[in-house]
């Protein structure tokens, strides 16, 4: 796989040259609340390697999205008749995702491309994206991204993975896709020897500066009952204030709910996320809410993320150690200290 050197200060005209193939797509500049967008002309993604309070989940299935209309006027041949809207699949760079929020995005992927379903919405967009990763060259002390079968320098979900090095990036092209990407920016000039030595390195101390390990390999042998009905459940979720933060900063929380919406003579078919940390998600329409107290919402978060999710799937537990969820949980819950109990010797 071919690596490059991309010099930093020819690297916005690169991008400037990819405007007219792609929507560029990247994670706000310094002095916005952090996040991933689609970013106008004359606007350059942030590069210095942060960590976004909102993880790019909102790229595949965003946080407000509208999916049918319907029209109310009166005398309007289609008057009641809802309609899917038009699905934007215009080619998309997403630059600067983290290796482990692009894997995230393919465990989300998982619930809404199976055999039985698929969302046209989720598929279409995530289709339409280049991922252009820029590795994680000093972990934060809340990452734990190695144990979850990913890590700062994974490559497996990207297109090309940047790696910075000073006053240039080293560019790994993963795929057909990635490559059309570079040669679309002009970027061409090929790394000297010595580039992949140097990755490897970077890529070794970027996974030593990560100093939690978690083991889920208990948890996997007990049974949903035996986590279920734990002793320790109304402890370890004691502090939570079930403000849904964690799942809504988490890249891989799927939970959305569906609601009409009628402004003037036009109705709305909206998806929003929601959060099964709030007792509205599973309240029924009897009134009866088989999740009714916090404590039961807050062990099905975490039930879900390392059990069910791995029994369903196969593919690991459904958490890329990002640490968003411990860095910016009001009570200080810690997902790390919550495993660790669960995957206790019984
Ligand atoms: S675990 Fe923390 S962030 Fe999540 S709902 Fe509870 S208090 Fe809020
Ligand atoms: S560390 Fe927390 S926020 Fe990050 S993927 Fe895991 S559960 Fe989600």
């Amino acid at each position: 796989m071919t690596i490059l050197r991309i010099d930093k200060s020819g690297w916005n005209q690169g991008l400037d040259r990819t405007r007219r193939t792609y929507a560029l797509v990247g994670p706000t500049a310094e002095g916005e609340v952090p996040g991933f967008r689609e970013l106008k002309d004359g606007e350059y993604p942030a590069m210095d390697g942060r960590q976004t309070r909102l993880s790019p989940k909102g790229v595949v299935f965003p946080a407000s999205q509208v999916m049918m209309t319907c029209s109310f006027k009166e005398g309007d041949p289609k008057k009641d008749m809802y309609e899917s809207v038009e699905i934007d699949t215009r080619p998309r760079a997403v630059v600067a995702i983290r290796p482990n929020d692009a894997k995230a995005l393919q465990l989300v992927r998982l619930n809404f491309d199976t055999d039985e379903f698929r969302d046209p919405y989720v598929v279409a967009a995530y289709g339409a994206c280049t991922w252009i990763g820029l590795a994680v060259n000093a972990p934060s002390a809340t990452d734990f991204s190695t144990s979850c079968g990913t890590g700062p320098f994974d490559e497996s979900c990207l297109d090309v993975m940047l790696v910075d090095d000073g006053d240039h990036y080293l560019a790994r092209v993963l795929t057909d896709k990635g490559a059309a990407w570079a040669a679309c920016a002009g970027f061409e000039t090929e790394a000297g020897d010595g580039a992949e030595a140097l990755l490897a390195s970077k890529k070794e101390a970027a996974e030593k500066a990560i100093t939690s390990s978690l083991s889920f390999d208990r948890i996997q042998d007990k049974t949903v009952l035996d986590l279920h009905g734990a002793a320790h459940w109304d402890q370890t979720t004691f502090a939570c204030l079930n403000c849904g933060t964690c799942t809504y900063a988490c890249p891989t929380c799927w939970c959305f709910d569906i609601q009409d919406e009628v402004h003037g003579d036009t109705g709305y078919r909206m998806r929003n996320w929601d959060s099964c940390m709030t007792s509205l998600f599973t309240r029924h329409g009897s009134g009866h809410n088989p999740r009714e107290t916090p404590m039961q919402r807050t062990r099905q978060r975490f039930m879900h993320k390392l059990k069910y999710f791995p029994e369903k799937y196969g593919q690991g537990i459904m958490c890329v150690g990002c640490g968003r969820c411990i860095d910016q949980c009001p009570a200080g819950i810690d997902i790390r200290e919550v495993c660790a109990t669960m995957n206790a010797k019984a």
